[in-house]
């Protein structure tokens, strides 16, 4: 998209259109939301047909002005009416330029009517008229360029036609009618320059959209690298202790309690040095892929806390409820059955578990994530030196001990 928004916004002066794709959501984005604002010129333009009729009556008496006043009443108010009436709603630009077309044509048929009823001292004046309607009306209505297009070039056709047809231009008399019949061309240039400038504005209004999104996606990007651990895609240290930091002072507010669960794996280091560091890889995404799927089982949040050591965290969660997810975390490591070359014939791959839960109060609020992270780290070092492959639980939450099974 950004490709097309630049060749946009350098395509050359005459070529008003912008790529089809950028074109079709210009018209959709820039489609006016109501006819208000023609219907409402419209009504003035009435009011103008109806009080000029008095200047006219004041200027040339009732007789000559009879015909222009019933074409004014009977004609060119109910049609201008008609218009503002079509235009209610939603209109489409071409309903609105359909509108400022009708209207404006027929008045200027009625003017260059009045100018052959009218002395032929005030004839131009009645032509300057006549080329004031369009004029005005293709000024002020926000007509695309190619309506404004039709809309000049009939009201050009239209007043040569009248002005000849009329008889309204002498032999002596063809540069006023000639002059004026300019004027009507003056909103096309008007309109290129109004939609240039609107297309202008949606490009570069367009492109800062893209690129606030883009940018927005590169930063849940960098969060998500910034939180995720590369080798087993789960989370890193850095979210399980921005995390742990939330639930805890949640616990404090709610006088709820939250567990820490520390997972080490047994003599990694043995299966490094006989299987090699990529198979000791593997089997670190092997058991962060079992980690993960009993903690989410559990509403808890598995991590990759370290080097060979994962943590789970369970908020909302007592001794009780820590100690059977450590278990079960302990059992599905055990159940991948991930074979440990570094141990005797037909080992498998184990893990010590350390959990510590506590119950948030204000006093623990500043350093309770630091001594559950404690505690738990002591009840794994427990685990460790009680023969590993198994679960330890620290004090004050029991001192449970659950040997592995
Ligand atoms: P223990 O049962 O006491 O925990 O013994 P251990 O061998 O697991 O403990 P130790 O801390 O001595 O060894 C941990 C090893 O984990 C050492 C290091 O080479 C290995 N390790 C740490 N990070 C990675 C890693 O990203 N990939 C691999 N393959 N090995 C790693
Ligand atoms: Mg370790
Ligand atoms: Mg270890």
């Amino acid at each position: 998209m950004q490709s097309l928004i630049d060749r946009g916004l350098n395509r050359p002066w005459y070529r008003l259109r912008l790529p089809d794709a950028l074109e079709a959501r210009y018209r959709a984005e820039t489609a006016p939301e109501s006819g208000r604002f023609v219907q409402s010129w419209l009504a003035v333009f009435i009011l103008f047909n109806v009080l000029s009729l008095k200047a006219d009556l004041d200027a040339f008496g009732v007789e000559r002005v009879i015909v222009p006043m019933a074409l004014t009443l009977g004609v060119v108010v109910p049609v201008t009416l008609a218009a503002i009436l079509s235009l209610r709603g939603r209109p489409s630009p071409l309903r609105l330029t359909l509108a400022a077309l009708v209207t404006a044509l027929v008045d200027m048929a009625v003017v260059l009517t009045s100018a052959r009823l009218a002395p032929p001292e005030h004839t131009d004046t009645y032509l300057i008229l006549a080329t004031l309607i369009p004029l005005v009306v293709g000024l002020i209505a926000p007509l695309p360029f190619r309506h404004s297009l039709w809309f000049c070039g009939s009201s050009f056709v239209l007043y040569l036609c009248g002005v000849v047809g009329l008889g309204l231009a002498g032999p002596t008399n063809n540069g006023v009618p000639l002059l004026v019949a300019s004027l009507i061309l003056v909103p096309i240039k008007l309109s290129y320059s109004r939609e240039w400038e609107a297309k202008l504005r949606f490009l570069l209004g367009l492109r800062e959209r893209e690129q606030a999104e883009e940018l927005a996606l590169a930063n849940r990007r960098l969060t998500t690298l910034a939180q995720t651990d590369s080798l087993t895609g789960m989370a890193n240290r850095r979210l399980f202790v921005e995390r742990l930091a939330t639930a805890w002072a949640e616990a404090c507010l709610m006088r709820s309690s939250v567990a820490v669960i520390l997972i080490d794996i047994d003599h990694f280091k043995a299966l490094n040095d006989t299987a090699g560091h990529a198979e000791g890889d593997r089997c670190l995404m092997r058991v962060a892929a079992a980690l993960r799927a009993v903690s989410e089982a559990a509403g808890g949040l598995a991590a990759r806390y370290g080097g060979e050591e994962f943590a789970i965290l369970l908020p909302r969660a007592g001794d009780d409820e820590a100690l059977a997810l450590a278990e079960a975390a302990r059992r599905a490591v055990a159940d991948a059955a991930i074979p440990h070359p570094g141990l005797p014939d037909g080992g498998l791959l184990t893990v010590s578990v350390g959990v510590a839960a506590a119950c948030g109060a204000a006093a623990d609020r500043e350093d309770g994530t630091d001594r559950l992270l404690k505690a738990a780290d002591v009840a794994l070092y427990a685990a460790k030196r009680n023969g590993r492959d198994r679960v330890e639980g620290a004090p004050p939450g029991g001192a449970a001990v659950l040997p592995a099974a």
